[in-house]
């Protein structure tokens, strides 16, 4: 039996190490998107929203952005969220301040530092590859 937990996460009790060995190679292989089952998985350092074109006060595809972040800049879980990649301003993915907040704008995000999604950027105007480049350069594990 399958149990879903309050986390968005999902326990298969009673699987031997054979059987979980064969669940975790199906689900790493998972499209469109690999499941989650290392539990030092860089997007677990990450939260964000459904983004476009799911919502339709989102600009940029924030989901694909947050994968990509969370795999180049090789996050580490911490004991919450490292950032937090928001459609835009509204934050429904996280209430609460984290290090990083990309808020997405026009096509393009705005970055907090230290902040939620509605608080005013440190900066602005910036396409995902500047951003990226911007905090490679950045120690934020
Ligand atoms: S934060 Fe904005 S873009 Fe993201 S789901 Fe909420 S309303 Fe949509």
């Amino acid at each position: 039996m399958i149990r879903l937990t309050p986390w968005r996460t999902v326990l298969i009790p009673g699987l031997d190490e054979a059987g979980g060995k064969q669940i975790d190679a199906a689900l790493i292989s998972a499209w469109p998107s690999p499941w989650i089952t290392d539990p030092v998985d860089p997007r677990l350092s990450v939260v964000a929203c459904s983004g476009a074109p799911a919502c339709h006060r989102a600009t940029t595809a924030v989901q694909a952005d947050a994968a990509r972040l969370s795999t180049m800049l090789a996050l580490r879980p911490a004991a919450g969220p490292v950032l937090h990649v928001s459609g835009c301003r509204k934050g429904c993915a996280h209430g609460q301040a984290v290090p990083l907040t990309l808020v997405g704008r026009a096509g393009r995000y705005d970055l907090v530092r230290n902040g939620k999604a509605a608080d005013r950027p440190a900066l602005t105007d910036m396409t995902i590859e500047s951003l990226a480049a911007v905090l490679e350069r950045e120690c934020v594990s």
